[in-house]
């Protein structure tokens, strides 16, 4: 067991007032060990990009299968030409246009100059200048490239809160450096500019439609929505995000949905439900839930992870949620919510 250390940040504060405490963790991560932090998406589980002795922390400390490659983090776009080919143009428009920010970019790896296990194997690199103060500073401060998937045990909601990040890690990583909750609250848009055409390879917090507007067209991996095609995204082909509680998604009327909780009540279930503000009154289930408003589903996916996560603090045998619309950042949420059900669906009353 790790005696995990914990700094708070204000982040109304001066974020020069904490520099000592950034200089704490940027130094753990100088020294291979495993730190998480919070980026703008949700929190990360950060170590050297460079170490596979620190590498192989994130895989054990997270339970991660190894196929699994992670994401690397910088400060400064400069920090890119070390690792990683940068000769697409679209690549650079991309930069341009969303760094730092929810996108992460996966492009040609230069070889021998990052640990094999950080791009497991592949010959490509995914890379992210995430947009929140304390990433950026500890990034800069560790003077390294950062390897940093999300900072939950595997197959577990993502974490938005250092709380989430405690409960999952606390004793199996270096230390936590809490700057309160997340904004985005879904993981950053995976694309790859490594052929012409960029290609979606996981729905995020940046939208197809926006991607567009400064590359032209943009297609979006099979794999995520033919249930028969290998995802290109080895991530993508595993459970994730999940309550403990099985997870049922529901496409259909309110009173057909309310069908479905009373059919299981009949069967001595406790029922959760995953629904909006909008629709919370229309339920009558053990556990009714609302995670944001659905005309606004922004806030859908700000709170989507927490509520999850809410669920397994409650004794529900399953949950039922509500569908999305796939606009916009309604394909993150659904990406999201079908790996949580596990592709399970409840089908309309005839
Ligand atoms: P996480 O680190 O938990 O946010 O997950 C990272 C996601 O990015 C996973 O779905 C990975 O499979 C994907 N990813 C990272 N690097 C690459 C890469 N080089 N090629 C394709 N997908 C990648
Ligand atoms: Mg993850």
């Amino acid at each position: 067991m790790l005696n995990t250390k914990r700094w708070s940040v204000d982040l109304e504060k001066d974020l020069s007032t904490y520099y000592p405490q950034i200089k704490q963790a940027a130094d753990l991560l100088q020294q291979n060990e495993v730190v998480a932090f919070p980026t703008e998406t949700v929190y990360g589980l950060g170590a050297n990009a460079k170490e596979t002795e620190a590498v192989m922390k994130i895989y054990e400390a997270k339970g991660r299968p190894s196929d699994n490659p992670l994401i690397v983090h910088i400060a400064e776009v400069q920090q890119l030409h070390e690792f990683a080919q940068i000769e697409s143009e679209k690549a650079k428009a991309l930069m341009d246009a969303f760094w730092p920010g929810a996108l992460t970019i996966v492009l040609p790896c230069k070889p021998g100059t990052l640990s094999k296990q950080v791009t497991a194997g592949l010959s490509t690199v995914g890379v992210r200048m995430p947009d929140h103060p304390i990433a950026l500073e500890l990034i800069r401060a560790a003077g390294l490239p950062i390897a940093a998937p999300s900072a939950n045990r595997s197959g577990k909601p993502s974490p938005t809160q250092a709380d989430h990040v405690a409960s999952d890690l606390e004793g199996r990583i270096a230390g936590i450096v809490d700057g309160g909750s997340t904004g985005i609250g879904v993981e950053s848009t995976v694309v790859s500019c490594v052929g012409e055409t960029p290609v979606i390879l996981r729905p995020g917090g940046i939208t197809k439609e926006a991607l567009e507007e400064v590359v032209g067209t943009v297609s979006v991996d099979p794999g995520l929505t033919k249930k028969d095609e290998a995802p290109v995204s080895p991530g993508m082909k595993y459970t994730h995000y999940a309550p403990e509680a099985k997870m049922y998604i529901f496409h259909g009327s309110d009173e057909d949905m309310q069908r479905h909780i009373q059919k299981y009540k009949a069967e001595g279930l406790k029922v959760g439900v995953l629904t909006t503000e909008e629709k919370k009154s229309l339920f009558a289930a053990d556990v009714v839930y609302s995670c944001g408003w659905r005309e606004k589903p922004e806030t859908v996916a700000a709170n989507l992870y927490r509520v999850l996560r809410q669920f397994d603090e409650t004794d529900v045998d399953l949950i039922i949620s509500e569908a999305f619309s796939e606009e916009g950042v309604g394909s993150a949420i659904m990406n999201r919510l079908q790996k949580a059900a596990g592709g399970r669906t409840l089908p309309s009353f005839q």
